[in-house]
């Protein structure tokens, strides 16, 4: 049985300051366990070098890049375009293949102020995959409504896709999400025990739309909590989402990694 990460941060530096033999072993243990592809996903400018740099080492690992909300709240219109108009360029690389991680995130500032700024960023972002016809890879944490709105919105205008990661909403939103046309990917927390919601908004995703991921190095999934998450571990939340989902591991793997293939063209 093999299953491909659809995201990950294997630069994140808690690889090489708490994982025995850093990344490099991370990905090493996970490519022998059966890991047949990683999404590594960058969340500012900086990080997006590193990120690529990763993909252009390695045959399996491919890049996304982005800016993720809770840097993003921090820059002005200004500085936001300076930033869309660097990640344009980043985004003709060879292994680029998603624009993310980008969305929403409220749950430490939900300020007008920062909202503002998240949302303006969000949308030119969704534009900006849309225009390179690639997939974005959305985070939405405490921002369900407001990134559904921005999603469908951008949809109607640029036939945009993508893939809400590590879902957190409910069954509704991932109906809406899914009638888009649109991907829906499950983590660690689908393990969790007091994770009823999220394993009923799993048991409403079809087959040919799910998506499987660590967000190494966070989000382990039981029994590793407190552990460094990486790649290997995905089978423990594999478990997990297939008994929400009603399939048997097999079934549930296989249509995770064509699903992830076909969404990133990879
Ligand atoms: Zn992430």
């Amino acid at each position: 049985m093999v299953l491909f990460d659809s995201h990950a941060h294997y630069d994140d530096k808690r690889f090489d300051e708490e994982f025995e033999g850093g990344s490099e072993r991370a990905i090493a243990l996970s490519f022998e366990k059966g890991i047949c592809g990683i999404i590594n996903v960058s969340t500012n400018l900086e990080n997006a070098e590193t990120t690529i740099a990763l993909s252009e080492k390695y045959d399996r690992i491919y890049a996304a890049v982005g800016y993720h909300p809770e840097d993003a709240g921090y820059l002005d219109e200004r500085e936001i375009d300076a930033a869309l108009e660097k990640c344009e360029t980043l985004l003709s690389r060879k292994k680029v293949v998603a624009v993310g991680e980008i969305g929403l995130d409220y749950h430490y500032d939900a300020s007008d102020e920062t909202k503002k700024r998240q949302k303006y960023f969000f949308e030119r972002q969704l534009e900006c995959a849309a225009s390179h016809s690639l997939p974005a890879i959305v985070h939405d944490r405490d921002a369900h409504g407001d990134a559904l709105e921005i999603v469908k919105r951008c949809v109607k205008k640029s036939g945009v896709t993508g893939v809400f990661h590590s879902f957190s909403g409910s069954a509704e939103t991932a109906r809406e999400l899914l009638s888009l046309g649109w991907y829906i990917s499950f983590g660690g927390p689908v393990s969790y025990k007091n994770a009823a919601s999220v394993k009923r908004a799993a048991a409403s995703v079809p087959l040919d739309r799910i998506l499987i991921e660590t967000d190494a190095p966070y989000l382990p999934p039981v029994p590793h909590r407190g552990e460094i998450n990486y790649s290997a571990y995905m089978f423990d939340t594999l478990k997990a989402l297939s008994d929400a989902m009603g399939y048997d591991e097999e079934t549930v793997a296989a249509a995770t990694v064509e699903n992830t293939k076909r969404l990133f063209g990879v």
